[in-house]
């Protein structure tokens, strides 16, 4: 475990761990633009003896973890970003560029920062695709890519040397007190399927977005909470649409339900409404 090192920087930004192999390094997830040199200087703390960063793994493609890539790239220009096809045609459309631009610039004010260094919208981008199955060899070290969409089309989880789950948000995000946010944005259907194949990838240890290792007494019982999180908030939905409720009340009552002083603290306002409002959609849709 020794070789699997949490580097994450900023309030807000996912979790960012970097993977030491005997002959190449990767980093898992990158965070937010605002605290990208942060994240450089961490990385660069645990580089100390020459060494360089190989590699960058995607979970998806939402912008509180990628941001960081045009910054990584002027350090380390040949690192090779990865992430699922469908990441990688997004960041080729300059609407989904302007607007990780755009939200990179209200966390940064929502963090209290007054503003982002700018960077290239053409370093922005996907080197290589992965899928389901696809490892990758460090050395002694090694990351196999599970493809588990529901939160979006592009999440991946990693496998990493067989025994450390970096799950997808799909999962959910867990929380100090321990309790499981749901994530999943697309599909319900799709977050069961993932939520099992990341169950059955039987690790020994869970790495949860935006937040990180899991501890011992939870791990065996995350997969069940994290299930449970996912069909506590469909059947409050589904309750409020039987009884009339359109997607604008439904969104308010739920805001007001799940939306606790934890879950303002671990996401802006605005990121918060976009991810439950895709929901709440997906959710009736899929009835
Ligand atoms: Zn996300």
């Amino acid at each position: 475990m020794e070789n699997i090192i949490n580097v994450t920087a900023g309030k807000g930004s996912s979790t960012s761990f970097l993977i030491l192999g005997e002959d190449k390094t990767a980093l898992i997830d990158c965070g937010m633009a605002y605290c990208a040199y942060d994240l450089i200087r961490n990385i660069q703390q645990v580089l100390n003896e020459g060494r360089r960063l190989d590699y960058v793994l995607l979970s998806h493609s939402h912008y509180d973890h990628i941001s960081a890539v045009p910054y990584l790239r002027e350090v380390w220009p040949e690192v090779k970003v990865m992430a699922a096809a469908y990441a990688q045609n997004i960041l080729t459309k300059e609407s989904a560029l302007k607007t990780i631009k755009e939200l990179n610039s209200q966390s940064a004010h929502y963090y209290g920062f007054d503003r982002v260094i700018d960077y290239d919208d053409s370093l922005m981008k996907i080197d290589q695709k992965v899928s389901d199955g696809d490892l990758l060899d460090l050395g002694g070290a090694s990351i196999t890519v599970l493809e588990t969409p529901g939160h979006t089309k592009d999440s991946l989880s990693f496998l990493v040397n067989n025994e450390v789950i970096f799950t997808s948000e799909t999962t959910g995000c867990m929380s100090k007190s321990g309790k499981v946010y749901p994530a999943f944005i697309i599909s319900y259907e799709q977050t069961i399927n993932s939520i099992e194949k990341c169950r059955k990838a039987n690790a020994r240890y869970i790495v949860s977005p935006h937040f990180g290792f899991i501890s011992k007494s939870e791990t065996p019982v995350y997969w069940e909470k994290s299930l449970r999180a996912v069909n506590e908030a469909r059947d409050f939905v589904l309750e409020l649409f039987s009884a009339g409720f359109d997607e604008d009340k439904i969104y308010k009552e739920f805001e007001r339900a799940f939306r606790d002083e934890e879950c303002r603290s671990l996401q802006p306002n605005y990121a918060f409404e976009l991810n439950n409002r895709g929901m709440i959609k997906a959710i009736i849709n899929y009835r």
